[in-house]
């Protein structure tokens, strides 16, 4: 199936062939025709499945079937996304596959500069993406005007609840038009996915993909043992001896993404981190220098990391495991993308033998567990409770029941959000 027969039109298809896809991915097949007939959607579909140009492509389409005459700070299209990394990277989609369009965008979220964000709105624009915290800033100061809104998209809309913006999402719909499309896209369909969609969703069609990415063609997944004190030494070993030149390491906190990166330089290998305490020109720094290839490892926290696209990438390196099995699968997701091979490594050390054993029960597999030699771990130590750094500050919005029973990933997503 070519992307002609999906009923996009000719501005559409020349920036998707600029982009160098032949075939739309099975989420595209999928959800392009749905969003076209103008029907509601629920999608469970991850980062890595071509979700982006999914509903984008669509939305474009759509907003060029009308050409209604827009007053000031009126806009036609929203896309809410949880984190300043994929609002830009989704704002990128809308740039690239509009490029033969007459649509004006703008990317909302906090961290930056209000005022030019202000301005954008001002000058008119039909499209926005935001993060829902800076967005109903903006809106409670009327200086958007959601009444002529006709697509509303919720992305990666289980980590919207996850960090707690439950309550600006409501607070933001009770503000647009009750006759509107809404696309709702999500990793999983948990029972709080299900209740936000029933809100929010009218008739929806439902459109589920297949995991690609967890799929053991795709990545390979390896696990080795080590001593937690030896890590560090593993990991620059793997780097160069294995010759990679662009490696997403994952640890669980700030604190030891910042020590890592200090470690890896020290020892000659170029990296640099990127975490919710890194102010936004810092993050864009480290990810347009490891994408340009001027360093080569690139360490992140799981909020950080979500949404980053990369191209292609590699390896992804567990330097530490996840708390929540879901983040495991979420972090291998940015490696193997579109069809590409990637590898994902994870680091194991005895503290982790019980989160490790919750991913394999989650993902439903085992992984291939390969020793080496040099690092076998001392069967002497033994395993102490998992240090989750000093991020136990916790905003306001993340309180309540679901985040106290999730414990410290809520509160290291929350901190890492600031
Ligand atoms: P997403 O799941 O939206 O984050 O997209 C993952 C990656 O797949 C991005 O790097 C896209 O550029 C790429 N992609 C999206 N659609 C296609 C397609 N039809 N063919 C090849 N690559 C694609």
């Amino acid at each position: 199936m070519s992307f002609h027969t999906l009923g996009l039109s000719k501005p559409l298809l020349k920036a998707v062939s600029q982009e160098g896809y032949s075939e739309p991915t099975p989420i595209q097949k999928k959800a392009i025709p749905v969003v076209l007939e103008g029907r509601d959607v629920l999608a469970a579909a991850q980062t890595g499945t071509g979700k982006t140009a999914g509903f984008t492509l669509p939305l474009l389409e759509k907003l060029s079937q009308s050409h209604p005459k827009m007053k000031q700070k009126q806009i036609r299209a929203l896309v809410l996304t949880p984190t300043r990394e994929l609002a830009a990277q989704v704002a990128q989609s809308v740039k690239t596959y509009g490029a033969h369009m007459p649509y004006r965008s703008a990317v909302i979220f906090g961290g930056v500069g209000i005022n030019p964000q202000l301005s954008a709105l001002r000058k008119g624009v039909e499209i926005v993406i935001a993060t829902p915290g800076r967005l109903l800033d903006i809106a409670s100061q009327k200086c958007i005007d959601f009444s002529a809104l006709e697509v509303l998209i919720l992305d990666e809309a289980d980590r919207m609840l996850d960090m707690g913006f439950i309550h600006d999402i409501k607070k933001l719909m009770k503000m647009m038009p009750q006759k509107r499309q809404t696309l709702l896209f999500s990793a999983t369909f948990s029972p709080e996915i299900k209740k936000l969609a029933s809100g929010l969703l009218h008739n929806p069609k439902t459109i589920e993909v297949a995991r690609e990415n967890t799929t053991a063609e795709q990545i390979s997944q390896v696990v080795h043992h080590v001593d937690k004190s030896r890590k560090r030494e593993l990991l620059s070993q793997l780097i160069k001896t294995k010759k990679w030149e662009q490696v997403l390491v994952f640890t669980r906190t700030k604190h030891g993404a910042n020590r890592l990166t200090k470690q890896l330089e020290e020892s000659g290998i170029k990296a640099a981190a990127i975490h919710g305490n890194k102010s936004q020109g810092a993050r864009t720094k480290a990810l347009a220098d490891f994408k340009a290839r001027k360093i080569g490892v690139l360490v992140a926290t799981d909020i950080a990391a979500r949404g980053i696209d990369i191209d292609q990438l590699p390896h992804v390196v567990n330097y530490e495991l996840p708390n929540v099995p879901e983040d495991y699968v979420h972090r291998i997701g940015r490696t193997g993308r579109a069809g590409e091979k990637g590898e994902a490594v994870s680091l194991v050390c005895v503290d982790e033998h019980k989160l490790l054993y919750g991913i394999e029960k989650f993902i439903g597999s085992k992984i291939e567990k390969v020793d080496i030699e040099a690092f076998r771990p001392d069967p002497s130590i033994k395993p102490e409770p998992i240090q989750n750094g000093s991020n136990s500050r916790r905003r306001k919005r993340t309180g309540g029941s679901r985040s106290a029973s999730h414990g410290g990933s809520n509160r290291q997503r929350s901190a890492n959000r600031r």
